[in-house]
């Protein structure tokens, strides 16, 4: 499989789902993405009387798996079931979600008053104007080349002991590593079963790591993996090695490096940075950035991010958002009172 063969493999489209119109004029924020980042952005906004757009291209990262799990109360429920009822939530107070992909973001002149202004383009054509915009994008895993190995994500392979490690436990796991973050990980793993093999696949494994695995009875395999072996149900069975033998496993864990998903975005000039876990955008408090106006949250900036904390950096966003356009919305009043117009210039 080539990158992108890969990658749409796994990028994982929910069923679509009915969407909002586009709003009409310039709406107070544009939030690009609507997993729980961005629908929790929207929430906070909307309740805050908020004109709010999510447009969401309906591929959230979580797609593939049955269930979310470590989010309190939420526990086991589907993330298609968590999103159906966010966008219920976030209608309710009269945001609107969008279901389309943004291919373009840019600053536009600002208005009368100076207030920022972007566009934003949909992949039909459609355009809107806003005032603030959140990014929550989310993030793409991108699979080590093993045939056989996308076709079992979130489920046989995995990569969040958070997140599925339970429902694995105890099982014959294998570690495919990527680097050294995968080193960690192991041990991670090791806590959730006996039955540990780290497949070194061209990686650096030093000895202290080596002694240290020894120390906890986790195996170690340098011969290349060239593939994932099923049994004839279609299960993930094993791996095999260069030299023809298969190890058998019924679970792969591996640390795939996480890039942001900045298509469509380049137009903002928001900065990315690299971390030792891969690529997102660069943020500070409450995601805001470099660019004023624009607020990034969840997995797009914090590639680590579970679904708990994407959606409470969406809500600190949300709210940052908010925040600013009270001091905009002020500002242009008394811009209004000095030019003679008590309601301020707006639009
Ligand atoms: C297999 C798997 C299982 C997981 N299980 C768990 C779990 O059990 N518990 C847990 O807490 N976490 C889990 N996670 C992590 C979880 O998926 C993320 O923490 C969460 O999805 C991040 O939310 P987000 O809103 O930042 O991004 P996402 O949920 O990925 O949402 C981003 C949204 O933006 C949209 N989008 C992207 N680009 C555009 C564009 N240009 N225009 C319009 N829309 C766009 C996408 O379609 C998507 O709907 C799991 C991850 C994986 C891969």
């Amino acid at each position: 499989m080539t990158d992108k063969e890969t990658q749409e493999a796994m990028a994982v489209a929910t069923p679509p789902y009915a969407s909002d119109a586009l709003a009409e004029g310039t709406v107070d924020a544009v939030v690009i993405g609507g997993g729980a980042a961005g629908l929790n952005g929207a929430l906070i906004l909307a309740r805050s009387r908020r004109s709010v757009v999510v447009i969401d291209s309906g591929s959230p990262r979580n797609a593939p798996a049955e269930a979310v799990h470590g989010f309190i109360v939420l526990d086991g429920t589907p993330p298609s079931e968590i999103l159906r009822r966010g966008r219920e939530q976030v209608r309710q107070y009269g945001g609107r979600v969008v279901f389309g992909e943004v291919v373009s973001a840019e600053s536009a002149a600002p208005s009368a008053d100076g207030d920022l202004r972007f566009t934003v383009t949909l992949a039909d054509g459609r355009r809107i104007t806003t005032r603030r915009i959140l990014v929550a994008t989310g993030l793409t895993d991108v699979l080590p080349q093993v045939p056989g190995l996308a076709e079992h994500w979130g489920h046989s392979v995995v990569h969040c002991p958070y997140c599925h490690g339970w429902e694995v436990r105890d099982e014959p796991i294998g570690i495919l590593a990527t680097g050294p973050a995968s080193i960690g990980h192991a041990f991670l793993f090791r806590q959730l079963t006996e039955d540990l093999t780290y497949f070194t696949h061209g990686t650096d494994l030093d000895e202290d790591s080596r002694a240290r695995f020894a120390a906890r009875g986790i195996r170690v395999i340098d011969t290349p993996v060239t593939e994932v072996v099923n049994d004839e149900d279609g299960a993930l069975a094993g791996v095999r090695l260069a030299d023809g033998q298969v190890v058998a496993r019924r679970v792969v864990a591996v640390a795939a490096p996480m890039q942001a998903r900045t298509q469509g975005l380049e137009g903002l000039g928001l900065p990315v940075r690299d971390l030792p876990t891969g690529r997102g955008f660069a943020s500070g408090m409450a995601g805001t950035t470099e660019v004023p106006g624009v607020w990034v949250a969840g997995n797009a900036t914090d590639l680590v991010a579970q679904v708990g904390t994407s959606a409470a950096a969406g809500a600190l966003a949300g709210a940052d958002i908010n925040r600013m356009l009270a001091i905009a919305d002020t500002d242009a009043a008394l811009q209004g009172i000095a030019g003679g117009s008590p309601q301020g210039a707006t639009g």
